[in-house]
């Protein structure tokens, strides 16, 4: 990853208004979508492992790309819960926990340190578990682990964010991302990309994992073979605000051509083949599913969501608008991209997030 991405990009901290904390509805409800997922790959993985494995005396998981909101704490209690239910089952004991969590060193990791004692010992009353946690700040472009440690990887709504902005993307003007209006070289740069990071990523965690390991991922996606069909509202809204701000004379155009975000939504079929091509992991299952963000009904309804999804997308993308555009626009900004989103949903936009869930097992 581009020393200045890993450095800059971080999720808005703490537990204020704007902060990913208390903005991550979306994240929390994907969480549940693939709860189902998380369980089956577990109870497999225990079924699969010998009497001897390690797996029963401690399980050693990590969840990548964790941020600074409930979702990171979320996802261990899961995981240990999936576990008792195994060991009262099958009248065995709890391993011992060793969960490790992993986003880049910019991420608020004071937040999540602070609750670690309580939420370990809620998981020893509520369950008996001993879970012992750590923070791994670092890309997960690059490698995290020593070899052969863990047993269970687990990351949600994070691998969409790519290991830094594409080359050649000079002609991208007026845009920031691949828009309604990017020329054809801009969708295979991103494509292209997605394709040399997720690879990448494949390879390093087949390092970091105990044969038979298992993961779990979950991204952001689209509905469509075709990316130029299907291109991403939000960041079009993003753009039609920074556009406001040129006519108004507050942000350069040039600073609008200029900025393009490291992030990517993929397409089922493109992700089976690259997992495919690199070959570190067999599919255990791989599928999209849609989460409809907003049922604008009524005004006050739609006000709330316009609200929501305007909170919701500063906590994600303010460090990265910032540090190019500068502090001093952002409230202009987010005001602008607000009066849009209300514009798009009076249309009968039924904005949705489509997200792609696979589970792997090392080969
Ligand atoms: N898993 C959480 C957070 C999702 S937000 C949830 O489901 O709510 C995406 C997170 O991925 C951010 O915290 C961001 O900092 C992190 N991220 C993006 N690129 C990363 C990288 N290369 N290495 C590690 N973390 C990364």
């Amino acid at each position: 990853m581009t020393m200045a991405l890993a450095e800059n990009f971080r999720m808005n901290a703490g537990h204020g208004d704007t902060s990913y904390a208390n903005n991550s509805r979306l994240q929390m409800a994907v969480l549940r979508k693939t709860r189902p997922f998380l369980e089956a790959s577990i109870k497999d993985m225990f079924k699969n492992s010998d009497s001897n494995s390690a797996l029963l005396t401690c399980l050693k998981v990590a969840d990548l790309g964790c941020s600074s909101g409930p979702t990171a704490s979320l996802v261990i209690s899961e995981i240990v819960k999936i576990f008792y239910g195994i060991c009262q089952q099958q009248h065995c004991k709890l391993p011992e926990i060793q969960a490790f969590l992993n986003d880049l060193p910019a991420n608020d990791f004071n937040a999540i340190f602070r609750s670690v004692p309580a939420f370990c010992d809620g998981l020893k009353r509520e369950m008996g578990a001993d879970c012992y946690i750590s923070g791994v700040p670092g890309s997960f472009y690059d490698g995290l682990f020593p070899s052969n440690t863990l047993q269970f990887i687990h990351s949600s709504y994070s691998l969409h964010w790519l290991s830094k902005v594409p080359e050649n993307l000079e002609n991208n003007r007026r845009n920031i991302y691949m828009g309604k209006t990017s020329p054809p070289n801009v969708f295979r740069a991103y494509a292209e990309q997605f394709k040399k990071d997720f690879s990448k990523f494949l390879g390093l965690r087949s390092q970091e994992m105990m044969p038979w390991g298992r993961m779990l991922l979950t991204f952001q996606g689209r509905s469509i073979a075709d990316a130029s069909k299907d291109i991403y509202y939000a960041w079009e809204i993003v753009k039609d605000a920074l556009l406001d701000l040129v006519a108004e004379g507050l942000v350069k155009e040039a600073d609008v051509d200029s900025f393009n975000l490291p992030h990517y939504v993929a397409y089922e079929g493109e992700v089976r083949e690259i997992i495919e091509e690199e070959g570190s992991f067999a599919i255990d299952k791989l599928e999209s599913f849609e989460i409809i963000l907003v049922a604008p009904e009524d005004d006050e309804k739609q006000t709330r969501s316009v609200n929501t999804h305007t909170k919701s997308t500063r906590a994600v993308l303010e460090s990265l608008l910032a540090n190019h555009f500068g502090d001093a626009i952002m409230d202009s900004l987010f005001r602008r991209f607000a009066e849009n989103m209300a514009v798009y949903l009076q249309h009968g936009q039924k904005p949705k997030a489509v997200s792609i869930v696979i589970s792997l097992i090392k080969k």
